[in-house]
């Protein structure tokens, strides 16, 4: 690890001068916002994140960390830990595709200790990325190729890839969040703004450095949620290589709106297998107006894979994608919706 200088604003207002100083001296010398510090701390370690200046957030962003319902929104601190949010009634009763996509991710310590907002800008477990004695990696050294391609790929994407990046997004609750349309509110130095939270990652293309459309010292405040038809029949289908403390192999957040066995609407996003959290918008169109059954359903999950590019060991995961979409759909229509 590097020496870096820290500092603990009080006021949001110094830290957000103290997140824009460095970049405007050096732009070489970026500043780096510390939530929960469970993906950064680790990343720092490895020499893989080298900030010359850590701006840790926990004193002047607590104020961010309410969870409110008013029955009409959800309204998530960004800084409420993983935990927190997870075991709260409201986010199981109304959202449960929310406290599922949380409790099924990491262990207990991570999520006691890990923020929303950390997790929504978690980087990528690729082996190649986390270790820099590889000198090729698009994402961590633009420019010097990509280890993974041509190298060992099993977690690798088949969604969103390019020939500059396959790295994927391993994040869970990610999935919850594009499932349900959520909206994010960030503050920076030209002040606040609020962003559909499906314009927060950028697909690698041939920039995969350039990971999200945060702008220089944008901190994220708050997640929104709009309830809704789909909000209660929701669900979150995570499928790894042991069943605890483990990334997704492949995941599926499903929220489903029915009117008998007709479906009304139906939002299904995708983790584990995209280089993005992924939403399944041609498999969405193919099931509307149409019952939900094992036919319908696995004629969604070919088509949510239609453009999927399978790499030297990864193409199991499209087989294992399409048996998780048509499990979470056929679990999440059996679900019991009750309103109020
Ligand atoms: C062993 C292990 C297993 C894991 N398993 C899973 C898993 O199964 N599923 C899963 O989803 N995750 C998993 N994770 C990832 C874990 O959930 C994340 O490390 C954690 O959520 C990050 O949150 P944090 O508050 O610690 O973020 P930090 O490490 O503090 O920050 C992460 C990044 O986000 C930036 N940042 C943080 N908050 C904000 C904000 N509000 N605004 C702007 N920038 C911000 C930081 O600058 C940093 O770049 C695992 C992690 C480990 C170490
Ligand atoms: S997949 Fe992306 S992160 Fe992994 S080595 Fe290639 S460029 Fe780097």
């Amino acid at each position: 690890m590097q020496p870096f200088h820290y500092s603990r604003p009080v006021s949001l207002a110094e830290t957000i001068v103290s997140g824009t100083q460095k970049h405007s001296r050096n732009a070489e010398a970026t500043a780096t916002f510390l939530a929960g510090g469970t993906t950064l701390i680790d990343l720092m370690k490895l020499d893989v994140m080298r900030p010359s200046h850590v701006v840790d957030l926990n004193s002047s962003a607590r104020e961010f960390s309410a969870i409110r319902f008013d029955g009409s929104t959800l309204r998530l601190g960004a800084f409420a830990k993983m935990a927190t949010v997870a075991d709260h009634p409201d986010v199981i009763s109304h959202f449960p595709v929310i406290a599922q996509s949380l409790s099924l991710a990491a262990s207990a310590q991570l999520r006691n200790m890990a923020t929303l907002g950390g997790n929504l800008l978690q980087r990528t477990r690729c082996a190649y990325f986390r270790d820099p004695s590889w000198a090729a990696c698009n994402k961590r050294s633009p420019g010097s190729g990509c280890a993974a391609i041509g190298g060992v790929n099993r977690q690798h994407a088949v969604l969103g890839t390019s020939k500059h990046c396959i790295a994927t997004y391993h994040g869970d609750f990610a999935q919850a969040l594009m499932a349900l349309d959520a909206a994010i509110m960030l503050i920076g130095p030209d002040g606040a703004r609020s962003m559909p939270f499906a314009s927060l990652h950028l697909q690698p293309g041939n920039t995969p450095h350039l990971e999200t459309s945060l702008r220089p010292g944008e901190i994220i405040t708050e997640i929104l949620v709009p309830d809704g038809p789909w909000t209660r029949r929701s669900r979150y289908v995570k499928v790894r290589d042991r069943q605890s403390y483990e990334f997704a192999v492949a995941s599926v957040a499903v929220a489903l709106a029915l009117e008998g066995s007709m479906v009304t609407d139906v939002r299904i996003a995708l983790g584990g297998l995209a280089t993005t959290p992924w939403r399944a918008v041609d498999a969405e169109d193919l099931l509307r107006g149409r019952r939900l059954n094992e036919a319908s359903a696995t004629e969604a999950a070919r088509t949510a894979f239609a453009g999927a590019v399978a790499q030297a060991h990864n193409a199991f995961k499209i087989s294992v994608g399409q048996s998780a979409i048509v499990r979470a759909l056929l679990e999440t229509a059996a679900m019991e919706a009750h309103r109020g």
